[in-house]
């Protein structure tokens, strides 16, 4: 009988992918997610920490092919969205995520709540500056979504308003899929438990506390609100050009893996070609040669 390999922790291949593991589909419901469910992959921290460090090559790799198809012309970027509740590890992710690519062509951006000169232009003007410019790889920190999640439970707006925006999202990110822009929507799904166990933890831990707001508890009053806002939103804006993903976040290292998983899976699709030369190979290599 053949002997399991020593120390050979690989795990299987998925027999679905990630994505289509984790896509959101129109009877989406936050309350049946199982945060600290170990979707695919491997159960323990070490492994799981390997496997992402080990796509770090591949993806850095397919960066630079996205970045190199830019310079020939190509109008093609990555917009990874993030979007979760207070300490659900929106900061982690991106860690995770730099950990992987190169942070050159990473474009980070953060999305509080809007300022007042913010507040006289439409809500999707402040999103639109951050896009990524082609050839790059966006990270979105809070997002336009925040529009019909926090502005809804909140009542920022009148409700006729935020009504509206579920198709306007939609029509605003088949503009620009149509323009280049490859979407990756994920929701870091955080139960009610962690979420106290973190803001717990960042009042216990002095240098931690400057992460702590007050305000954050008063959101935590209305979860029940908000995963209801999270149902809508994700229900009405998993499109075949920009799906949501949700992501189980109770364990750090499961949600990096997961998420670096997406990001890979999501650039080997788009699989960017390298330009093809504008110039004479072999007379550039004669004149190099005799330079
Ligand atoms: P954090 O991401 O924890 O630094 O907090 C940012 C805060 O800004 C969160 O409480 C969000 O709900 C809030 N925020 C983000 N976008 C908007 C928006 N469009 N309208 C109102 N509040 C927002
Ligand atoms: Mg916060």
């Amino acid at each position: 009988m053949a002997k399991k390999g020593k120390g050979n922790k690989k795990s299987a291949p998925a027999a679905k992918s990630v994505r289509e593991l984790l896509r959101v589909g129109p009877e989406f419901d936050p309350a049946a997610v199982d945060a600290r469910r170990i979707v695919a992959g491997p159960k323990d921290k070490a492994q799981a920490l390997a496997e992402v460090g080990a796509l770090e090559g591949e993806v850095s790799d397919l960066q630079e092919r996205l970045y190199a198809e830019s310079r020939g012309g190509g109008k093609r970027r990555l917009l990874i969205l993030l979007q979760g509740m207070d300490t659900s590890g929106k900061g982690g992710a991106i860690k995770a995520i730099d950990r992987v690519s190169e942070p050159l062509g990473l474009r980070i951006a953060q999305f509080g709540a809007p300022t007042k000169a913010e507040l006289k232009k439409h809500y999707l003007w402040r999103i639109e500056q951050k896009l990524p410019e082609p050839g790059a790889i966006g990270i979105f920190d809070r997002s336009h979504y925040e529009d019909v999640l926090v502005v809804r439970v909140r009542n920022l707006v009148p409700a006729e308003e935020w009504e509206k925006r579920y198709d306007e999202i939609n029509a605003w990110e088949k503009k620009w899929s149509d323009d280049g822009v490859t979407f990756l929507k994920c929701m870091l799904y955080i139960s009610p438990a962690e979420q106290k166990e973190r803001l717990l933890a960042r009042l216990d831990e002095p240098d931690k506390q400057w992460k702590y707001r007050p305000g954050d508890v008063d959101d935590r009053l209305l979860w029940p609100d908000f995963m209801e806002a999270y149902r809508v939103a994700l229900a009405r804006c998993s499109t075949v050009y920009a799906p949501w993903y949700v992501i189980p976040a109770d364990r750090k290292w499961h949600r990096d893996w997961l998420l670096a998983q997406l990001v890979a899976e999501t650039l080997r699709e788009m699989n960017p070609q390298y330009p093809t030369t504008t110039f004479d190979v072999a007379a550039e290599r004669a004149r190099v040669e005799a330079s």
